[in-house]
């Protein structure tokens, strides 16, 4: 944490630690430790610098060479940096592992290295290895520091520092370089305390020839055994005067090699794009770490696998911060989606988010391994597909609810009154709900993704015929309803009168009437269901009802005039009109003379004979018996029907009780007649 006293507290100016302030471009970091590690902090602090979105524009420097030959004095002369000098009275090594630095006021980050001196030190090589590797893996240009009386020396640390980093080399780069994309570095022989009786002509002859000396006894592998130096490396060389014996002229000459990495345009610009390594600046700390990490382990360092494994890194982070930020913006459309809204411009937003998403990846990770990028690019639009074809899929399943409810109320709406057209509501009210749902579907569809919705609008077509269908069946009921209650009100008039006028023509004259009706209910019928598009089937079964009911609606009107109360007043009311008036409808006054007897029995006989008349619906002319076949269904009742069963109107019991309730009643009239004759004899 900034401002921590952790072993990568940052040091700025003189070592004085900062406290979570600002940073200033100068903060060094210790990116090797004395103990060999590599520090987490790197990425943190390549953003403090600001680097961290300079894409490839930034580079990378290193410098070489031995202990105390004034490296980091040079380092900080050249790049403004802050690297420990040492202490000129205490002679001590100051540098350990490897630290970094921003430059002053340029994109370049400086790495200074820990020198090394076989002599001195008397330890192995191995640090010095692990530093050459890891310096060339990253650097565009490689300082190599040392004294104008070195030069020559084969002996010296120098040389053997050289054969390294040429061995190392060679593999690190030795297959690749033929691309000359990022195998090639700079080395910069930096010639210190430069006397001036050599001419650095001089000197760079030399040096050149041990290089190429030491470049033919490298054993190469076969494959490489033609490569020259020149292949891989590019050689400068610079001397400077003395820093102590001739101060201004030191400063001068380092102003003037300064400018050379500073000035883009100027002839002898040093960092040239053919030595960039060509690892995007958001990427460096992750990748110097993993070269740090094979480098120390001893494994092959292998760079095309480490710039896979960077990129891979990388655009799985950079996808991530897309992905999220995406996941954020889809986040506020998925309750009222879920919550079954329709979402107006839902697609446009959709659309939006998804660019927005690829945009931000393509800008970071199209800088990384092509293969890597494309790769994480496919998975990063899946996941965004699949949470866009959620909200995709919620949002037609709303539209179809939603279209179908307005379908629905389109229908009640439009079904209203008496005039409408049945079929031309429904197919005004479908067409507008499959465009509703088409246009709505179409607008959520994202470019780019296989998404159908021409499924929903089918199953969305089924359930909207469904509904006209039920519709239909209903408002067709009520039709049945409404004719069926017109059809009780014309027949019952006449049926009344016919039955209380119980001549032998009686059921002739209600069949007749129940006929006439039943054919102008059924006229009415047909007329009104061409409107409704029904099915010939369904004509068959309403028509059958119709019938069916229509019959029970007579039958029930014959129950009524029927029942005991009733159909007894008719028989009183018949044999009263036969013995107490007499043929000229005069009521009657009983003299002792008259023959009452048989007065009474011809009104009962005659009387009785109505009750079989009654018993059964059975017309005289036999073309007006009527017949319904007993299977007919109707919707409105499961009841069982048996047609012959509803032409008997008295059972034969009936009939007899009839009779005798009847008699008992006559034999009332009878007694009556007798004493109003006795009551007249007594007057
Ligand atoms: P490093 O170990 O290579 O990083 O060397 P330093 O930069 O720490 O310097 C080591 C010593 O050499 C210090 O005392 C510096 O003052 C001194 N020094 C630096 N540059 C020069 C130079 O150009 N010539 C001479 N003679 N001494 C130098
Ligand atoms: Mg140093």
């Amino acid at each position: 944490a900034p401002g921590a006293l952790s072993p990568h507290a940052k040091l700025v100016g003189n070592g004085h630690l900062t406290n979570g302030t600002p940073s200033t471009s100068t903060e060094r970091i210790q990116i090797v430790d004395d103990e060999k590690k590599f520090t987490p902090n790197l990425a943190s602090q390549i953003e403090q610098w600001g680097l961290r979105d300079a894409g490839f524009n930034y580079n990378v420097v290193a410098v070489f060479g031995s202990q105390s030959t004034g490296k980091s004095t040079l380092l900080n002369r050249l790049f403004g940096t802050t690297f420990d000098v040492m202490d000129e009275t205490k002679r001590q090594q100051t540098t350990k592992g490897i630290w970094m630095c921003r430059g002053k006021d340029m994109n370049v980050l400086v790495m200074d290295v820990e020198g090394t001196d076989g002599r001195e030190r008397g330890e192995d090589q191995d640090f010095e290895r692990k530093s050459a590797l890891f310096s060339l893996a990253s650097s565009e240009i490689l300082i190599v520091n040392l004294w104008e009386h070195q030069v020559g020396l084969y002996q010296g640390a120098n040389m053997g520092l050289l054969k390294t980093v040429f061995e190392v080399n060679l593999g690190l780069f030795g297959k690749k370089t033929q691309d000359g994309t990022n195998g090639r570095t700079l080395l910069l022989f930096v010639i210190r305390d430069h006397i001036g009786v050599t001419p650095l002509a001089n000197l760079q002859a030399t040096l050149t020839s041990d290089l190429t000396r030491i470049w033919e006894s490298l054993a190469k592998p076969a494959e490489l055994k033609d490569r020259q130096l020149s292949d891989y490396f590019d050689l400068a060389f610079t001397a400077l005067p003395h820093k102590i014996l001739s101060a201004d002229k030191f400063e001068a000459e380092v102003q003037t090699l300064r400018r050379r990495f500073v000035n883009k345009t100027s002839e002898d610009y040093l960092f040239k794009p053919a030595y960039h390594k060509r690892i995007p600046a958001d990427g460096v700390a992750f990748y110097m770490e993993g070269i740090w990490e094979q480098v120390q382990t001893n494994k092959d360092l292998d760079l095309p696998t480490q710039q896979e494994l960077l990129a891979q890194f990388r655009c799985d982070e950079i996808s991530a911060v897309a992905l999220a930020e995406f996941n954020e913006q889809a986040k506020s459309q998925r309750r009222p989606v879920e919550s079954g809204k329709v979402v107006e411009g839902l697609g446009a937003l959709m659309r939006n988010w998804r660019t927005d998403a690829l945009t931000r990846y393509d800008r970071d990770a199209s800088r990384y391994h092509k293969g890597v990028y494309g790769r994480k690019r496919a998975d990063l639009i899946a996941s965004l597909d699949s949470t866009l074809s959620s909200l995709f899929l919620g949002q037609l399943k709303n539209l179809h609810k939603l279209c179908l409810v307005t379908f629905k109320k389109e229908m009640l709406d439009g079904l209203h009154g008496e005039t409408y057209d049945f079929a031309n509501v429904v197919s005004k009210a479908q067409a507008r709900c499959e465009k509703t749902f088409s246009d709505g579907a179409k607008e959520a569809l994202v470019d780019g993704t296989d998404w159908v919705w021409e499924d929903e609008l089918e199953l969305l077509k089924e359930e909207v015929r469904a509904v006209a269908d039920q519709c239909r069946k209903d408002e067709t009921k009520k039709m049945l309803n409404l004719i069926e209650r017109n059809f009780k009100k014309h027949i019952s008039e006449p049926v009344e009168l016919a039955l209380n006028k119980a001549n032998s023509e009686m059921w002739d004259d209600i069949l007749r009437t129940f006929r006439e009706t039943l054919n102008k209910a059924e006229t009415t019928y047909s007329t009104k269901a061409k409107s409704f598009n029904c099915t010939d089937e369904e004509n068959v079964t309403s028509l059958a009802a119709l019938r069916k009911r229509a019959w029970l609606a007579l039958r029930a009107k014959i129950d009524e005039q029927t029942t005991d109360p009733v159909i007894l007043g008719k028989l009183r009311g018949h044999f009263e009109e036969r013995f107490r008036y007499d043929e000229h409808g005069v009521p009657r006054v009983w003299k002792p003379e008259d023959d009452i007897d048989s007065a009474f029995k011809k009104a009962k006989d005659e009387t009785l004979e109505l009750v079989p008349l009654y018993s059964k619906i059975s017309p005289v002319d036999s073309s007006l018996e009527y017949t319904l076949p007993s299977e007919t269904t109707d919707a409105l009742s499961t009841e069982e029907f048996d047609f012959p069963s509803t032409l008997v109107v008295f059972t034969e019991t009936k009939a007899l009780e009839l009779t005798n309730k009847f008699r008992r009643d006559a034999d009332a009239y009878y007694v009556e007649a007798k004493r109003s004759t006795v009551a007249s004899i007594a007057q």
